[in-house]
């Protein structure tokens, strides 16, 4: 399994760009997660990646030996040229920050992006129709946002969100000035890595591809991720699709994050609850949408996105 269908995060350390904001990560190679007071170790060479053995180390370095020499070549990048990391905006967090923060906040909300991927693609005219005339790339242009007054950094508020487009693969690659050319290794970087994830999606019914995600923000650095995407299933409306598209976008405005309750249960919305000043933060569920009589009352978007916020007021100030 690779880190992109990895199970969902649940606790954030928003900021924390050091290797062992990792430690929670499960081992790269077998997804086994630590246990209390296990040590796992990290690839010596990026410093990123986390094995829970040299066994799994060495039974993943063909899928990750591309990827490692690409992040060493980033990290000596941005260590060579203070500049490059400089905060690209006064006032903004400089880009090694910026970086932790994007990583954050698109795994914060995966589930909601993944869902609004199928949606946009359906709304789109179908993935079959879109991938026809060639492959594409999701683009998600984002804008970062400042913290409050308080200055507590919530790892689901880091940006705000506004639309997803699809955009042919070859032409963000075609690299024109050579400005992108770390965007091209990257694609090329992450060859086995994509590979390997379609091979882990394959068995699932209506499987079509793992389609590219870019997470963008105006300035600074880019996230990429691979979603899976499906056939559409029949007699699914365009208002439910759009319903779900402009429902999702207000959670993301809202920090409202999707995370399964347990693992054997449907994703519920909840909301990151602060653990420690801003510098632990853990999910905890909302509403229950199978279950909870006051959802199953509510209508529309309005009414949903009303409800919501009142259990949210109701959640912090608990
Ligand atoms: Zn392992
Ligand atoms: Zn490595």
């Amino acid at each position: 399994m690779g880190i992109e269908s990895h199970p969902l995060q649940t606790t954030f350390r928003p900021g924390d760009t050091s290797e062992l904001r990792n430690k929670e990560g499960r081992c790269r190679n077998c997804d086994r997660a630590r246990k209390s007071g296990e040590q796992f170790m990290f690839c010596k060479g990026c410093k990123t990646a986390v094995y829970c053995s040299e066994q799994c180390q060495r039974e993943h370095w063909k899928d990750h030996k591309d990827m490692c020499k690409f992040s060493r070549a980033n990290a000596e990048i941005l260590a060579s040229h203070p500049g490059a990391v400089a905060a690209p905006v006064a006032g903004m967090p400089d880009f090694i920050e910026l970086q932790a923060l994007l990583r954050d906040f698109s795994e914060t909300h995966r589930a909601s992006f993944q869902t609004m991927l199928l949606a946009k693609l359906f709304l789109d005219g179908g993935a079959e129709a879109i991938l026809a005339a060639g492959q594409k790339i999701c683009i998600v242009p984002l804008k970062y946002r400042e913290p409050g007054p308080d200055g507590v950094v919530n790892p689901a508020l880091t940006f705000s969100y506004t639309k997803m487009v699809f955009l042919p693969l070859d032409r963000v690659l075609a690299d024109p000035q050579g400005t992108h050319s770390r965007l091209v290794d990257g694609w090329n970087a992450s060859a086995s890595l994509r590979q390997r994830l379609r091979g882990s999606y394959a068995a699932e019914p209506g499987f079509i591809d793992v389609m590219p995600v870019m997470f963008s923000p105006q300035v600074g650095p880019t996230q990429m991720a691979y979603f899976p995407i499906y056939q559409m299933p029949g007699g699914v409306s365009r208002e439910h699709y759009q319903g779900e598209l402009e429902l999702l976008s207000k959670f993301i405005e809202m920090g409202i994050v999707l995370r399964q309750p347990r693992p054997d249960k449907a994703p519920v919305p909840g909301y990151m609850k602060d653990l420690g000043s801003g510098r632990k933060w853990e999910w905890r569920p909302l509403v229950n949408w199978d279950t909870n009589p006051e959802w199953k009352r509510t209508k529309t978007t309005k009414e949903r996105v009303k409800l919501l916020q009142r259990k949210l007021a109701e959640a912090r100030s608990a």
